[in-house]
């Protein structure tokens, strides 16, 4: 099934020779033989998705024809859909179920697709390896002694090794774009405004975004179409018509001015990473694309600033989980600080900790000013780069991370380092801008195989143009049929 499309499963069930159900099945199977190796999911319910599955069947038998029909689809653990619950990977939250669906998981019902459970990420999304998770660690399944990336890291599982057909996810600071390119995966991040949050837990408000998660581009584009747009639910949703990616994809990178932005080309980027994505612009370049070497000068600034902009905004998210608003309730207290810190001291984990005690302490007087003030001034500069870059060139194009996958446990100590692999992508949500992750080819490691990622960014409002260049490296770098060795040998 790996070497299928999502249309041409849509097909097979619009047309009768398979159905919602048969589709569902497939991959209830495929999770229940491998998940508990992998931890991509969270929660799954057989019965829930077959029911999702036969309502589907049923629309296709009444006539309706859709352009997801029978696809099933993995939900991130911190977006709502009805029947499933939303943990966030956090005890906080644990045995919630949200009584409504986010405006994402509606519209791809709406399109046909079947919910296939949940999956698991780093809690609250604050991570890059998943291994924040309050639950269990998730395995990359090309090497499983490694991290899949964070914080999407059970989507991005889940679609490398085949245990969903496609997958969504949701990107603060490049929790979409990392896992995809350490899993070989594609991961959109859509321009701010996009796509719909109603019914994302809001982490950092100015910088979530919801996006596609697949084996192909193509299957990305699809699913872009489809959840993109306004939402009366979600005031930050622009009303602007959207650019649909399918139509243009196949149109090719002729003519177009692809930006190579020295600032992501350092020396802190592992040379056999740099060569593949140096590879994938020579394929841009091949196809009649021009490439130019550019600078983004503010870029060294874009850690620092996310991880200001971020803890701050989620210090204020996350105020809500106190045990008497939202979340567990300490069962010991005797009185009102006992819930209130007892509450949040016995089901909040570290990591969301250290960004709550950080972004507090970034937005209290004295300090504001200093840190937080100075981060947003910080963040127009960075956006100016991007908009004197795009005067230029079209799109830009770099490594999606430093690295191929590292070790789990290797980074766990030192918050710092685990920042680091950001680097990459963080400028692109502080901007606003859309950015892919592409599979461009593996690198060896330790004699393993691992996948590298290209990321393409674009002025906002540019993912079919980035999607039709993003199908271009795919089909010149990369087999997307391909399901990692841990999948292929054992099943
Ligand atoms: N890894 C980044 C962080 O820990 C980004 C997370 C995300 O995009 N949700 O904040």
């Amino acid at each position: 099934m790996a070497n299928r499309t999502l249309s041409a499963i849509a097909s097979d069930v619009n047309g009768g020779s398979s159905t919602a159900r048969a589709m569902t099945s497939h991959w209830l199977d495929r999770m229940a033989k491998w998940n508990a190796s992998l931890g991509a999911y969270l929660a799954v319910d057989r019965e829930r998705s077959l029911a999702e599955a036969d309502a589907i069947d049923a629309r296709i038998r009444a006539g309706e024809r859709l352009p997801l029909a029978g696809v099933p689809v993995a939900v991130k653990d911190n977006l709502h859909a009805q029947g499933f619950p939303t943990t966030c990977a956090s005890r906080m939250l644990e045995g919630f179920r949200p009584p409504y669906d986010a405006t994402v998981v509606t519209r791809l019902k709406a399109a046909g697709a079947v919910v296939l459970g949940k999956t698991n990420l780093d809690e609250f999304a604050m991570g890059s390896s998943t291994e924040n998770s309050a639950f269990h660690v998730c395995r990359n399944p090309w090497d499983t002694t490694r991290i899949p990336g964070g914080s999407s890291g059970g989507s991005a599982t889940a679609v490398a090794a085949d245990l969903a057909p496609c997958a969504l996810g949701s990107d603060t600071g490049g929790s979409i774009r990392q896992p995809a390119a350490l899993t070989g995966t594609v991961g959109l991040k859509t321009t701010y405004g996009r796509v719909s949050r109603y019914g994302l837990v809001a982490f950092a408000s100015s910088l979530d975004q919801v996006g596609p998660m697949t084996r192909r581009v193509e299957d990305a584009a699809l699913l872009h179409d489809v959840i993109a747009g306004h939402d009366p639910n979600d005031a930050t949703t622009s009303s602007r018509p959207v650019g649909l990616a399918i139509p243009s994809l196949r149109q090719g990178v002729k003519g177009l001015r692809i930006g190579i932005p020295d600032e992501y080309f350092t020396d802190a980027v592992d040379p056999q990473v740099r060569a593949r994505v140096e590879a994938a612009g020579k394929a841009l370049e091949g196809e009649g694309a021009t490439l130019h070497r550019i600078s983004l000068p503010h870029t060294a600034h874009a850690i620092p600033t996310y991880y200001i902009v971020a803890t701050s905004e989620a210090s204020s998210n996350l105020a809500r989980y106190d045990g008497v608003h939202y979340g567990q309730r300490n069962p010991d207290a005797i009185d009102i600080n006992g819930v209130y810190f007892g509450s949040r001291s016995k089901y909040l984990g570290k990591e969301v900790k250290r960004r709550i005690l950080l972004g507090t302490w970034c937005l209290s007087s004295g300090f504001y000013d200093a840190f937080y003030d100075r981060a947003l001034r910080v963040r127009s500069l960075l956006k100016a780069d991007f908009d004197a870059a795009f005067t230029k060139v079209d799109l830009v194009l770099c490594p999606t991370t430093p690295t191929a996958a590292f070790k789990l446990g290797e980074k766990v100590a030192d918050p710092v380092q685990m920042y680091l692999a950001d680097i990459l992508t963080g400028a692109c949500n502080l901007a606003g801008i859309p950015g892919v992750s592409v599979p461009c080819g593996t690198v060896s490691v330790d004699g393993c195989d691992l996948p590298v990622g290209a990321q393409l960014m674009g002025p906002n409002w540019s993912e079919a143009l980035l999607l039709r260049a993003a199908y271009v490296i795919e089909a010149k770098c990369w087999d997307p049929s391909r399901v990692p060795t841990f999948a292929e040998a054992r099943s």
